[in-house]
């Protein structure tokens, strides 16, 4: 997408402090960060939301997310103590309108 600020980092056109990278995602620093590590792992392929996800029918691109947000956390060290959100939808505080995962840890977390 054109004007979308995450399509935007993964063509490089906007700076961002990349973590890790693969076929599926990439992954980067928040800007605004809410914990010690805070990295968004974001979906290459360009979906609004989680709901837009073809989760059924690419298994592969479902699987690669996921496989992305593990070694994202392994390549941050913090496997085994991380916090994984998505926001889906306005109504849930989704700000940037493409798929992308939060990556929380460093901090006590109220369940
Ligand atoms: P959302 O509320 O949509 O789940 O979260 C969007 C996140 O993207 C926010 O935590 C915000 O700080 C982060 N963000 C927004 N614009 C940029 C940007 O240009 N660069 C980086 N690194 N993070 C961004
Ligand atoms: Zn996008």
């Amino acid at each position: 997408m054109e004007d979308c600020v995450f399509c935007r980092i993964i063509r490089r056109e906007l700076p961002a402090d990349v973590v890790y990278e693969d076929e599926q995602v990439l992954a980067f620093k928040d800007i605004n960060p809410q914990a010690p590590t805070h990295v968004l792992v974001v979906a290459k392929k360009h979906l609004a939301s989680l709901d837009d996800l073809p989760a059924e029918t690419d298994e592969k691109l479902a699987a690669g997310i996921f496989s992305g947000i593990q070694k994202t956390a392994a390549r941050l060290g913090v496997s085994g103590g991380y916090k994984v959100v998505t926001n889906c939808g306005e109504a849930a505080g989704q700000v940037v309108g493409h798929l992308h995962f939060h990556i929380l840890a460093g901090k006590k977390f109220v369940p």
